[in-house]
């Protein structure tokens, strides 16, 4: 947690000199450019960004410099000389997105446009799923080394490690302060990956890393009001409100998941009792559908591969197969979630006034049996002005969410100070300012 005095404060009225206009208009270049997600033309950008030409030319010539754009050839528009078009440089350097979850540790490696060049994924065997934090981190070390030893192999230079953990973060030190699904507490993950590898390092909470991704890369792409909504063993909620993601006073915001939403029901892992995780997670999901096959009632369940009869082999993935198959009991219990969905969305609606509600990881194959309820549960109970704003749709990246949000808590930096990440800086902390 921060103390009194915020290094926000400090920077909140930073004044403009010539250096700062020009760091400055790089940064909103840079972005224009990722932003037409394809090859734009030099008068676009100048018209665009609202810059003169000269200026446009000079910033567009010191990117190019450090390789973070490059030229891809003329456009003919028809009239006059044709003009050169310019796009991201995917070959600028390699990113690794990381994700350590509940029960497994998923990595990519992306190059500057995003494009997936390696991933990893590690599930130990189900009877080991509660591994012990030094073996789970040793894994994940490894990982990364593997991901470092394949972009030299390549040549390529790597720009940062973007990290989501199931829990909350303190932004300021890139400690995980508390997972309840993993059962840790306080470790300095972003210290010790920069001390290891030496490579600027930014650790999220893994459902603001999955809204970040989704808003820069998937199906939020500049929406300015959305939230996220993630469902792994736990749920988190992203907030993007305005643009930027809402992190509240100490970066705790988001955590929707443990709102209560029955006084009295199941018991969470964080202490408290009803919170919407608990009857909306998957975990919650499982549980129910196992309470019908006690009762008999899913026959198609019970026969499926990998279920054998045991109802405890029973796996979210199995709940997905048997609704697939019209299993009438399975189908009630997503429809009796879905309920439980929409409640907790239309307060969501009602609060934030989003445009969207991205549903992601377990949600996402679990939305279509899950939708019709919640919208109508959204219906009924969000007031009307916000629930006519308001659309609900499934992830861009499913259970890549929070590696591909990993890989864009690096490009985001990137993005908007190049200056920190030209070749030639010799920067060991993230977003250092060089100059
Ligand atoms: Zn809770």
């Amino acid at each position: 947690m921060s103390t009194s005095t915020s290094p926000i404060m400090a920077q909140r009225y930073r004044t403009g000199d010539q250096l700062w206009v020009r760091e400055h208009n790089l940064a909103i270049l840079f972005n224009y450019i990722w932003e037409a997600n394809g090859p734009i033309s030099r008068s676009n950008l100048t018209e665009t960004s609202g810059l003169n030409k000269s200026t446009v030319g000079s910033l567009l010539a010191q990117l190019q410099t450090w390789g973070f754009v490059k030229e891809v050839g003329m456009v003919n528009s028809g009239l006059g000389r044709p003009g050169v078009m310019i796009d991201i440089n995917s070959d600028a350097g390699r990113i690794i997105g990381a994700e350590i979850g509940v029960g497994y540790i998923s990595m990519v490696m992306t190059d500057l446009k995003a494009n997936v060049v390696w991933r990893r994924r590690i599930e130990p065997p189900p009877d080991q799923e509660k591994q012990p934090q030094a073996d789970v981190l040793d894994q994940a070390a490894k990982l990364v080394e593997e991901a470092i030893r394949e972009a030299e192999k390549t040549g390529n230079r790597l720009l940062g490690i973007g990290l989501g953990l199931p829990g909350q973060v303190d932004h300021a030190t890139g400690t995980l302060l508390f997972a309840p699904n993993l059962g840790w507490k306080n470790v300095p993950l972003r210290d010790l990956w920069l001390h290891q590898f030496n490579i600027p390092v930014f650790v999220e909470n893994d459902a603001n890393a999955s809204a970040l991704g989704e808003g820069l890369l998937g199906n939020a792409r500049q929406i300015d009001n959305f939230i996220f909504l993630s469902a792994g063993v736990g749920l988190g909620g992203g907030l993007v409100l305005d643009g930027e993601l809402y992190g509240g006073a100490g970066g705790f915001a988001g955590e929707i998941g443990h709102m209560t939403l029955v006084p009295d029901g199941p018991q969470c892992n964080c202490g408290n009792r009803g919170c919407w995780e608990t009857l909306i997670g998957p975990a919650a999901i499982v549980d129910s559908v196992r309470q019908a096959a006690i009762l008999g009632n899913t026959p198609i369940l019970m026969s499926l591969p990998g279920v054998n009869g045991d109802i405890n082999a029973i796996r979210m993935e199995h709940v997905l197969e048997a609704a697939a198959r019209k299993e009438l009991a399975v189908l009630h219990v997503l429809d009796e979630v879905g309920r439980y969905l929409g409640i907790g969305i239309a307060s969501l609606v009602n609060a934030f006034n989003p445009s969207v509600i991205v549903l992601g990881g377990l949600l996402s194959p679990a939305g279509p049996y899950l939708l019709p309820r919640a919208q109508r549960e959204v219906n009924a109970r969000a007031l009307a002005a916000a629930r006519g704003m308001v659309k609900i749709i499934l992830s861009a990246f499913k259970f890549d969410a929070c590696v591909m949000g990993g890989a864009c808590l690096v490009l985001r930096e990137i993005l908007n100070n190049p200056v920190a990440w030209r070749p030639d800086a010799a920067h060991g902390l993230p977003g250092e300012n060089i100059l």
